[in-house]
């Protein structure tokens, strides 16, 4: 496939100019505010080293929009390198966790920029030894890490909660959009949406056959994909919201594009034939799915405000930033708020039906 092809040729590209970093270099941590399944509380985030995702390191080329890979070693790292290195980011937190745990439910975070569940990126060992680390813990009562589908099977989840036990373990995928066709040619993806659903069945179902499990899958939704104009970046976010819950994902996460270096999507940013979404087209899906669907939504503000990723203008951005982080542990909508810039806004949503472009337009009347 075209696509492929043209990612394998960037990826490799940059891969080859990077620096790689060793994967104590690679290893960090932090700890914030966050809505729980428990409600508001606390989240221990732990990045974890890993050789690279399976599916960007393949000749497929992985994803047009992600640069994970240049955050990880692209070399084997030995099972007792990650544990130790885990062991160290949680040891920084470890006290704060003990403490706010008296008051306030905590979740971790576990992520290896690819999938948690696939052997060959975190070893059957690694794994096993992380979360019976983080069992011990009384105070941390949900787990959260992120796989791609194919690597959601039965007997690892029941391997893993025979060590969590009654901690809620909850899978985050990467759907990002629920049309095949922009997921396949656009993004890139390389699964379908009957891979998708069966791996949030398999969830389920291991939650719903033991009461002590509770077993939760997570959508990552991306919006904007390359050759997507702003009009339908909206509408396929707040589609793709709808179709995960009605297959039975507990929660979403928009990811709004930003431009990672060594990809497909920056390629074309940097050609003028792509621009991340306004953060206005962000409130319309966040209030969308706040008022019509019965599960939480989580909006990611990474690169806001930022040359690479979702902007408004200098006015509002940071404004906007704020008010969706206050509204991610809320859940309330975002409120109006009067900036000159929607008007750009406005007009460039109108344009999308009339001229069908799906780059920015230069100049448009304004209403
Ligand atoms: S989005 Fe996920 S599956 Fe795709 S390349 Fe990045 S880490 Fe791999
Ligand atoms: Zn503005």
């Amino acid at each position: 496939m075209e696509i492929q092809q043209l990612t394998k040729e960037i990826r490799d590209n940059y891969l080859e100019r990077m620096k790689k970093r060793s994967p104590e270099k690679l290893s960090t941590s932090w700890y914030q505010d966050d809505l729980l399944y428990a409600g508001n509380g606390k989240s221990l985030f732990i990045i974890i080293p890993s050789p690279g995702c399976s599916w960007a390191l393949s000749d497929a080329g992985g994803c047009t929009m992600c640069s994970y890979i240049s955050d990880c070693s692209l070399e084997p790292i030995g099972d007792d390198l990650i544990i130790e290195l885990f062991k160290k980011e949680l040891s920084k937190h470890i006290d704060t966790i003990k403490s706010d745990g008296q008051t306030m439910p905590i979740a971790i975070k576990i992520f290896a920029s690819g999938s948690f569940l696939n052997p060959q990126e975190v070893s059957k060992k690694a794994r096993n030894e992380i979360l019976k680390i983080i069992a011990s813990i009384d105070e941390i009562k949900e787990i959260v890490t992120e796989s791609r589908p194919e690597y959601v099977k039965k007997e690892i989840l029941e391997e893993i909660f025979s060590i969590v036990g009654t901690k809620l373990f909850e899978v985050s995928i990467g759907l990002e959009s629920q049309d095949d066709l922009i997921r396949e040619e656009k993004i890139n993806k390389g699964f379908t949406k009957e891979d998708f659903e069966k791996a949030v069945n398999i969830i389920k179902e291991i939650d719903s056959e033991n009461n002590d499990y509770v077993s939760k899958a997570k959508a990552y939704i991306f919006v904007k994909p390359i050759l997507t104009s702003e009009k339908e970046a909206i509408g396929e976010a707040i589609a793709t919201a709808k179709y995960v819950e009605s297959v039975g994902v507990s929660r979403v996460s928009f990811c709004p594009a930003t431009i990672h270096r060594g990809t497909l999507i920056e390629r074309l940013w940097r050609k003028g034939s792509y621009h991340p979404p306004w953060i206005w087209s962000l409130i319309d899906i966040i209030n969308e799915t706040r008022e019509n669907l019965n599960i939480p939504s989580l909006m990611d503000t990474s690169g806001f405000g930022s040359r690479r990723g979702p902007y408004n203008c200098k006015k509002c951005n940071k404004y906007f930033k704020h008010a969706i982080i206050d509204s991610n542990i809320s859940q309330s909508p975002i409120e109006e708020y009067k900036c000159e810039c929607k008007k750009k806004w406005i007009a460039e949503i109108k344009s999308s039906t009339l001229n069908k472009s799906k780059t920015r337009p230069k100049h448009l009347p304004l209403i």
